[in-house]
């Protein structure tokens, strides 16, 4: 994950998890004559990192970010036992994903996004517990349905309509989902259909007392987005299994943790941190440590107690020192170059970060410009020049899966963008062998855009990490903008529903959003 133009030494997965080198050498004193960043940024160009997030992993070289799982490729955040998982993002216990997002206990799935416990399903969003699907939006117990929307336990339904089973794959056959023309044109079709669908205000299920979105078995949460199994959170994207913390990402299992993101496993009071890989307590300001306890400032430690910058002290020491470092990181705070100050209590400054900041997350939910980013005192990384030598062209790829021969696997195929799009495209892909079995088996013909390219039309379908306070759209007979008319009457009667809600849906969207009662007098 790091570019090769990158200050401190980065090693393989095998060589930082070793006993062959020892983080400790390279420990300093605390020196209470300059601020604790700077002391904390020399330690930062020289400690070894690990070259790629992963642990308990199999065959997932090009994967960051993967836990306890195997055979995972350019996907980010996939875990809890996931198998076969490419080019995806956010996946948890699940198998044969696709080119899909925010999955949960799935199998066989091609470009879902926020589904749950579907199998052998394409094109699916916010569905669960959907056999055989295709092309639905917001369906539950579905099997052998497509093109339909706010569909409960229905088998053989096409645009929301009883099709018996004969009907329903002959009219399978003739939409010739194997080529990719067809298959264009279908999901302009779903476009449509999206907009006919009824959106519950936020995608919460089986949770009480919380907001957000994409919420499941959670508690008390307040503003999380991502979050699963969880209790007592606020701000968070993107965890589970999380018990009283705040202000955190990409974190796994854990409790008591604040500012911290990335990569989270059984971690205890955790604050202003990057990477507490596993069984970390107790720690502030440290970056990819594990299996420790009483750290501060520190990077790349395993196995160790009461460490300061890198350096050993005894349990009595580092207790005494580390109140002296708080005071002194307030009355000698660090500044940046713009002016910002920091001082005990805040993350990590920007300018000390590893990466750009469009070499980072940000960049998908917050883009800014490359001045943008340099008028805040951020890093950019410019475009690296490619100069794939191109084998066969985007207009040359076979427009149907059933005539793409088996010598594709590993040609250089240029990306339908050449790189001429904002989504960070690479210019060029390859098919791999997983991954052309894959589309064979499943009747998919081959993308016409690089794994960037296609993550990033993804992105546009999912609502931003962001709630607005809303009024329910439920117009009393029909919505209000007259598209969905009610099925039955509501509680409220005839005039407008009263109930506000936040929601992630911002108020110039083309969805219809409903508050909980609404929807569901209209859906179950
Ligand atoms: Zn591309
Ligand atoms: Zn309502
Ligand atoms: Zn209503």
């Amino acid at each position: 994950m790091y570019p090769s133009n990158t200050i401190f030494p980065v090693y393989c997965r095998e060589c930082w998890y070793s006993d062959k080198w020892n983080p400790m050498i390279y420990g300093i004193d605390y020196n209470f004559s300059k601020p604790f960043f700077e002391q904390f940024q020399e330690l930062s160009k020289i400690v070894p990192r690990f070259g790629i997030f992963q642990r308990n992993v199999i065959n997932s070289d090009y994967s960051n970010m993967v836990g306890e799982s195997r055979n995972v490729y350019l996907s980010i955040s996939i875990v809890l036992g996931s198998e076969n998982i490419f080019y995806s993002w956010g996946v948890d216990k699940s198998f044969n994903i696709f080119d899909s997002h925010s999955i949960k206990e799935s199998d066989s799935l091609y470009e879902n996004i926020e589904c749950e416990k579907n199998y052998n399903c394409q094109y699916l969003i916010l569905s669960r517990n959907c056999m055989n699907s295709y092309f639905l939006i917001d369906c539950i117990n579905c099997n052998n349905c497509m093109f339909s929307f706010n569909l409960r336990n229905k088998r053989f339904y096409i645009y929301n309509k009883q099709y018996s089973r004969e009907n329903y794959f002959n009219e399978i056959k003739k939409l010739n989902l194997g080529s990719r023309k067809s298959r264009e044109s279908l999901i302009y079709e779903f476009e449509i259909i999206k907009k006919q669908a009824i959106y519950r205000f936020a995608n919460i299920i089986k949770s009480i007392k919380s907001t957000g979105d994409n919420l499941l078995n959670v508690k008390n949460c307040i503003n999380c987005f991502n979050v699963h199994d969880a209790e007592n959170l606020k701000n968070i994207y993107r965890a589970f299994l999380q018990k009283d913390s705040m202000d955190i990402d990409y974190a796994g299992k854990g409790e008591l943790m604040y500012e911290y993101i990335t990569g989270a496993l059984n971690d205890y009071n955790v604050k202003f941190s990057y990477s507490a890989f596993d069984m970390v307590q107790n720690v502030e300001y440290i970056e990819s440590c594990i299996s420790s306890s009483n750290l501060f400032g520190c990077i790349s430690i395993k196995n160790k107690e009461n460490i300061i910058l890198n350096k050993q002290y005894t349990k009595e020491e580092y207790e005494a020192l580390v109140p002296k470092i708080i005071q002194h990181m307030n009355d000698m705070p660090y500044v940046d170059k713009k002016g910002r100050i920091y001082k005990y209590g805040e993350f990590f400054p920007a300018e000390l970060s590893s990466f750009a900041y469009n070499e980072t997350i940000a960049q998908e939910y917050f883009p800014l410009t490359k001045e943008e980013v340099l008028e805040q005192g951020y890093k950019w990384a410019d475009r690296e020049a490619r100069n794939y030598k191109i084998e066969i062209e985007n207009k040359d790829i076979p427009d149907h899966i059933k005539d793409v021969a088996e010598d594709i696997e590993n040609k250089v195929i240029a990306c339908e963008h050449g790189g001429k799009c904002k989504d960070q495209c690479t210019e060029a892909f390859k098919i791999i062998h997983e991954e052309l079995s894959f589309y064979k088996r499943m009747n998919i013909p081959l993308p016409r855009l690089c794994p960037n390219c296609r993550h990033y039309q993804r992105l546009k379908q999912r609502n931003p990490l962001k709630l607005w306070h809303r009024r329910c759209q439920c117009a009393g007979g029909k919505s209000d903008n007259g598209i969905y008319a009610n099925t039955i009457s509501h509680l409220h009667g005839d005039g407008h529903c009263p109930i506000e809600f936040e929601t992630s849906y911002a108020p110039d969207r083309p969805e219809i959003v409903y508050c909980e009662k609404c929807y569901q007098q209209e859906v179950y």
